[in-house]
């Protein structure tokens, strides 16, 4: 008996713990936009945009973009971002409008391809053209180098496309870091 209540509370609690995601007074798991309601951040994905007071615009208590919105079309805009987003409201949860600037998106992932591999290629070409003498104490040099400058020229490349794509994790660890280093 008690390990049943327990365990109502414990559903009880799971529900109020998603309160966002609800909507009593419509009984339904659907709510639509309005300026009175808060709703997760879609560029953070870890704070809540709420209304300006005497504005028809968000702003994210944890990333600090302002959005405008569009109530009939719920829609949102982000206007202090260098990526023109959109995201429409589908009563759940946000999903992106508009595609991303195509040719923007098609240099960034030519430049990226490139940049991992062209520099470990030009190495190897050079180590396979003229190899360390067999057994040398300087034999594992290239393949050192090599992997390395794959690895530093892959991380960067992974920096470009998070911040091409605005990866919600990437944002979020940004502004951890700027907050951390008193940055505002
Ligand atoms: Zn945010």
């Amino acid at each position: 008996m008690t390990g049943l209540s327990r365990q109502r509370d414990f559903e009880g609690d799971r529900k109020l713990a998603t309160p966002s995601q609800r909507d009593p007074q419509r009984g339904g798991d659907r709510r639509s936009l309005t300026y009175q309601e808060t709703y997760i951040c879609p560029v953070c994905r870890h704070g809540q945009i709420a209304a300006l007071t005497l504005m028809d615009a968000f702003a994210c208590d944890f990333c600090r973009h302002i959005f405008t919105a569009n109530l009939p079309e719920q829609s949102i805009h982000v206007e202090d971002s260098s990526q023109p987003m959109t995201w429409r409201w589908n009563g759940v949860n946000w999903k992106a409008a508009n595609q991303l600037d195509m040719d923007l998106t098609i240099v960034v992932w030519l430049v990226g391809l490139a940049l991992v591999l062209l520099p470990p290629a030009l190495i190897w070409l050079s180590s396979h053209t003229f190899p360390p003498m067999r057994g040398s104490t300087w034999a594992w040099f290239p393949t050192v180098w090599i992997s390395l400058t794959f690895l530093t020229h892959f991380a960067f490349v992974a920096w470009l496309l998070a911040e091409h794509y605005q990866v919600p994790v990437y944002v979020t660890c940004k502004i951890r870091l700027r907050n951390a280093f008193g940055r505002q």
